[in-house]
């Protein structure tokens, strides 16, 4: 079992494949002037299934595959097949954005993943071009259709952002009522690759509630053990809502997440820029055993919470949240 330095039992692994994405979702990247991480730096696949091995040896259980954006990177369904093989991987779940995903949901369904969260931050075709910086609106809905004609557990996951998207809340709450699927509202965080902060404040996770029950009747759900959402039941709806305190974060207390970078640094908290790089261990010719017992060592240091962590930056968040996987 991994326990951290505060108790806190680690199982959950946050996989980010790639730092390449097709999109350029503002709040996550810059328009252009990005720098990717060179090819030869990123973690080979057969990397990352030796690194999934030890790690589920040493108590991780849950996988999920992020990115950048996981389906751009050659390969995938293959590194998801070795996957869903490992001893000790219990569940592979996968956040994408959508765009190349629709022709890959049956075999995502036959490789046994459990759920697909899909970002989806607008209904409507300009605001969604205006927010992603691209025309692949009707490429993401096919996904979600398919999805839905699945039997992969579907989750939207939409950033609240204030000037862009507020008159799509109501509409997503609304996509629940006939649809089997799990929306979550996202506190903008400051993860945009760039210098500024962006908009983080402006809709924290009281006023995106606040917002939704002037409309709908809400009901608590029990939230399952770590999660990040607070969960409702808006009344006589199929599906289910959930409200993410990313920015404000009130869910720290209970993290059970690492995240392993496209480049191998492994983070303990998403709003700590230190880490280990477990690429240069696994290249230096290290064994399993060392490289398991660093993963203790480096769980066992880990910041209380992501104020903590954050007051620890030698520098602002300025990095893209597609170099984390979110
Ligand atoms: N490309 C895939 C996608 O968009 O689903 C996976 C990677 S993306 C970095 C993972 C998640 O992080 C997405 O749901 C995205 O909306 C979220 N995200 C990215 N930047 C964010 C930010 N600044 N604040 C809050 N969420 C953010
Ligand atoms: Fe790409 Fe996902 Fe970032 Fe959007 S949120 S730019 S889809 S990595």
């Amino acid at each position: 079992m991994l326990v951290d330095n505060h108790g806190r039992t680690i199982n959950y692994l946050r996989l980010a494949v790639t730092d390449r994405c097709n999109l350029r979702c503002f709040y996550c990247m810059p328009e252009s002037g990005i720098k990717y991480v060179n090819r030869k730096d990123l973690l080979s696949f057969e990397e990352m299934e030796r690194l999934l091995r030890i790690f589920s040896a040493s108590g991780v259980s849950k996988l999920r595959i992020t990115g950048g954006e996981p389906f751009v990177r050659k390969g995938i369904m293959e590194f998801l097949e070795k996957a869903s093989l490992i001893k000790g991987i219990e569940e592979i779940n996968v956040t994408t954005n959508g765009t190349f995903t629709a022709e890959k949901v049956w075999q995502l369904e036959s490789l046994g993943i459990r759920s697909v969260n899909l970002s989806l931050d607008s209904l409507d075709k300009n605001r969604f071009f205006d927010i992603t910086r691209r025309n692949e609106f009707d490429n993401v809905m096919k996904t979600f259709d398919r999805l839905l004609e699945s039997s992969i557990k579907v989750k939207i996951n939409m950033v609240v952002m204030e000037g862009r998207n507020i008159e799509d809340i109501l509409p997503m709450v609304e996509l629940t009522r006939n649809n089997k699927v799990d929306v979550r509202f996202i506190e903008e965080m400051p993860f945009n690759g760039t210098e500024g902060q962006g908009n983080a404040t402006l809709w924290p996770s009281s006023k995106i509630l606040a917002h939704i029950s002037e409309k709908y009747e809400l009901e608590k759900s029990i939230d399952p053990p770590n999660s990040t959402s607070q969960n409702y039941q808006p009344f006589g709806h199929k599906g289910s809502i959930g409200i993410i305190a990313a920015y404000t974060r009130t869910f720290c207390g209970s993290c059970n997440r690492i995240r392993l970078t496209p480049q191998g640094l492994l983070r303990t908290c998403l709003y700590s820029n230190v880490g280990v790089n477990f690429r240069d261990l696994l290249r230096s010719g290290a064994s399993d055993e060392e490289i398991g017992n660093q993963l203790a060592l480096t769980v066992g240091k880990r910041a209380k919470d992501g104020f903590k962590a954050e007051k620890l930056r030698d520098n602002t968040v300025s990095e893209s949240m597609a170099t984390i996987g979110g």
